[in-house]
């Protein structure tokens, strides 16, 4: 079990991190420090190494933290989870891989074999599974890694920017840099390498970085956002199979007149807003939503009625507590949106097993 993301063994992600930043950090303050303008220099300097120095720290102390279930954490250790939330008195449900009983928003991560409390995805440059007890470090990791990458970028752009421009103190401390004759044209060099790699790594973090900010305007994890995907995914493709079929009901009906033409006219992309197979399939889908939704409605009357001699807790009770047939069913992987990620899901819908390994 994998208490946190120091634990052995390393991986690859993880490893190239550890290269990477220090590589970072080198070149900023032996080739920028001191080829930059005299008064710009300690600013930046100062900016970029409190900033990275941040980063450093969060990214320390979330890999250190463990997400580890409160109830697990309980169960295995005898005290309380030190994130543990005083008289929580959250649902809860058994996890066959850990073998007890689990707060309901935990799902158990197969790379760090443990139930994590609210699941947000196993982050693999860090090797460790952000969950409630790590998420706001986490996500003060990726702010001050876009700033002081940010910052990395900003002084290679000044210090090539001077340089081109024939800026004479640049031009000067670039060319009496390393104390070698034509040494200004090998830190350019070096510069171009370190501003395409730094762009493309502030490209990456802000993608994260705005994503994550938006799953918090939606107040939902990254699992829940891949499984709203998945299922929007499994919908786009359950309609574009049922236009195919109708059309081609249709198409037989229909012979080769003009009504046959405009139906395979509604199939090419130029037609698709006035294809009326699509608009009669989203109005047929559109129908049957309506009406599952009432037999639903028709179903939880029938509950509440039914838990009036206590039908109802059995009910709710036999939900959270998953059957070996739902587990078996949950280590069945089904196939996520991209090739670092899969989710395996229960019958039920809630998913306990999770491979879900995000790239930040
Ligand atoms: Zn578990
Ligand atoms: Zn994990």
């Amino acid at each position: 079990m994998r208490r946190n993301g120091f634990q052995r063994p390393f991986n690859g992600m993880q490893i190239t991190t550890w290269i990477l930043l220090p590589l970072l950090l080198t070149h900023f303050f032996m080739f920028l420090t001191p080829t930059l303008p005299k008064d710009l220099s300690s600013p930046l300097t100062i900016a970029f190494g409190v900033s990275s120095l941040l980063a450093i720290i969060f990214g320390g102390v979330t890999t250190k933290k463990d997400s580890m279930d409160q109830k697990l954490y309980l169960h295995l250790n005898g005290s309380p989870h030190p994130n543990a939330k005083p008289d929580s008195e959250e649902e809860t449900k058994y996890c066959w891989v850990c073998q007890t009983d689990v707060c309901h928003h935990s799902m158990h991560c197969k790379y760090c074999d443990k139930c994590v409390s609210n699941f947000d995805h196993h982050c693999m440059w860090l090797n460790t599974c952000i969950g409630s007890a790590n998420y706001k470090t986490f996500f003060l990791t990726v702010l001050w890694t876009l700033i002081f990458v940010l910052i990395h970028v900003a002084s290679i752009c000044l210090q090539l920017g001077l340089y081109f421009i024939g800026n004479e103190e640049v031009k000067s401390l670039a060319n009496s840099w390393f104390d070698g004759a034509g040494a200004g044209i090998i830190l350019v060099g070096f510069n171009i390498a370190f501003l395409v790699f730094t762009a493309f790594t502030a490209f990456m973090v802000l993608q994260l970085l705005v994503f994550h900010l938006g799953l918090m305007r939606q107040g939902i994890t990254t699992y829940q956002y891949i499984l709203k995907d998945a299922a929007k995914n499994r919908e786009k493709m359950r309609f574009i199979h049922q236009v195919r079929e109708k059309r081609a009901e249709e198409l037989q009906v229909a012979g080769n007149g003009m009504e046959a033409f405009i139906l395979r006219m509604g199939a090419t992309p130029c037609c698709i807003p006035c294809d009326p197979i699509r608009k009669l399939v989203k109005q047929e889908m559109e129908q049957a939503e309506d009406n599952a939704s009432k037999g639903n409605d028709d179903h939880s009357y029938a509950e509440k009625f039914d838990s009036n001699d206590g039908d109802m807790e059995e009910a709710n009770h036999s939900q959270n507590v998953e059957s070996p047939r739902s587990f078996h069913e949950s280590t069945t992987p089904v196939k996520g949106l991209d090739t670092h990620r899969s989710i395996d899901s229960s019958a039920n819908g809630s998913a306990n097993v999770i491979d879900l390994a995000g790239s930040s």
